[in-house]
């Protein structure tokens, strides 16, 4: 769903005194699923109720994460997870007495990183509503939430307009479609070392083609730039580009795991290969499918940690076959 469709939805429930207590909104919680949050909370706040202005004193403090009747919480950093502690911090927070008289409105970043006790305490929450209390569960996964938070919340999974496909999410498809199942050659371990080997050459393919991409854009500008600042701008492509891939690969795991999960195409993100997505889940379990999806996340947040590549998904692909 567009998010400026499920915007106008909000705001038509807002205006109608009908908005849910709670929604999940299935979209990256660092892009379109935090601005969507963003949105829906200066919906409630600003002070033209329901403009959503973005410019009053109300919108701009939802923005800047200050607003007194607002919390946000995310995964803390060195466990990334989000603790009881924090959910303790959200209740106490939706028992206040409103500062502004109205609404008392949550984010929850990335909630697929609720622990167990986070997600049980947070469903007693759901389970005793205070009045005019709002909740968004922002989150890439939703199937990895306690299902009894599931089916209490209102579900929106956004479009994603920021991952329209590159040519390189296209090639990291390809080998995706091509590896098949994991486990398809036979050893497991050995076809999941082929795969980490073949996403190490489109790497290496896509450095190169960054610091092509980044030395002709100069020639064209007919600047003169030193070896320094070239190579700074190289690699800052590359890694946008490397984020892009490592986003895709998270997506057609995250596919892998909703298949897994309730065997429903309806909210895929790659729909055009259902059947393939479909073959590589047979047998799959949800824990298992979650696991993984974990996996690449991991990958991932190692890689912009800057650990070596070759030490990332070297090791990490090998760690995707069950264990
Ligand atoms: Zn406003």
């Amino acid at each position: 769903m567009k998010p400026e469709h499920a915007f106008e939805y909000l705001q038509h429930a807002h205006a109608a005194g009908r908005l849910a207590q709670a929604y999940i909104v299935v979209g990256n919680p660092k892009t379109v699923g935090g601005d969507f949050a963003t949105r829906l909370m200066q919906l409630v706040f600003c002070a033209t109720p329901g403009a959503a202005c973005g410019a009053c004193v109300p919108c701009r403090q939802i923005a800047q994460r200050t607003h007194a009747d607002s919390l946000w919480i995310e995964p803390q950093k060195k466990s990334r997870q989000i603790v009881i502690e924090q959910v303790r911090d959200l209740q106490h927070r939706v028992q206040q007495t409103a500062f502004a008289g109205g609404w008392k409105a949550c984010v929850i970043g990335g909630a697929d990183r609720l622990n167990a006790a986070a997600s049980n305490a947070f469903l007693k929450t759901l389970e005793e509503p205070a009045g005019n209390s709002l909740f968004m569960l922002l989150t890439d996964t939703p199937q990895s939430l306690l299902p009894t938070i599931l089916s209490r919340c209102q579900l929106f999974v956004l479009d994603d307009e920021a991952a329209t496909a590159t040519e390189w999410d296209r090639a990291l498809l390809a080998i995706l479609i091509e590896g098949r199942t994991l486990d398809a050659l036979g050893s497991p371990m050995f076809a999941s070392m082929a795969l980490a080997e073949r996403i190490l050459g489109l790497l290496e393919a896509m450095r190169e083609e960054a610091e092509k991409a980044v030395s002709a854009q100069a020639d064209a500008e007919a600047v003169d730039q030193d070896d320094e600042t070239l190579d700074a701008r190289a690699s800052s492509l590359y890694r946008e580009w490397r984020t892009g891939v490592m986003r895709t690969l998270l997506l057609w795991f995250r596919d892998r795991l909703i298949l897994a999960s309730s065997g429903d195409t309806a909210h895929l993100r790659f729909p055009e290969h259902a059947a393939i997505l479909q073959a590589q889940a047979t047998g799959l379990t949800r824990v298992e499918a979650l696991r993984q999806v974990r996996l690449v996340e991991d990958m991932h947040q190692n890689l912009e940690r800057n650990l070596p590549e070759r030490l990332v998904i070297g090791s990490g692909f090998p760690r995707l076959v069950a264990v």
